[in-house]
């Protein structure tokens, strides 16, 4: 799948720089946000087909960006599918992302490979 428009979600520079240079080799578009409130201005006004987002993050974290996406967000905005990115163990916390309202992790240290099998994974 190629031509996405994908968001990522990131207050760390360095971090958005890396994972937004990936997704471009992937074949695909990245937009880019420094914390939730912004990921949201950036929903409602663009047209994005999927979402990476950090969890920690002053401002609004990525825990609380996912809730409001999942629940207040208008159909099919609430639906799109959301990528946590965390540095945790995912055997052992996906059951809690799962319930946040994520669709998948991604752990570091991230590759072009890992990218590309998680947006076939949620976009077919
Ligand atoms: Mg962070």
């Amino acid at each position: 799948m190629e031509n996405l428009r994908i968001l990522v979600v990131d207050d760390v520079f360095t971090n958005r720089f890396l994972l937004s240079e990936l997704i471009r080799m992937t074949g695909n578009e990245a937009v880019l946000a420094e914390n939730g409130e912004r990921a949201i201005e950036i929903l409602k006004n663009q047209p994005i087909h999927l979402v990476f987002m950090d969890i920690e993050m002053p401002v609004m974290n990525g825990v609380e960006t996912t809730q409001y996406i999942r629940k207040e967000m208008d159909p099919p905005l609430n639906l799109i599918p959301i990528i946590a990115l965390t540095a945790h163990n995912p055997e052992l916390f996906f059951e809690d992302f799962s319930d946040v309202g994520f669709d998948e992790l991604i752990t570091k240290p991230y590759s072009i490979e890992k990218i590309r099998d998680k947006i076939r994974t949620l976009v077919p």
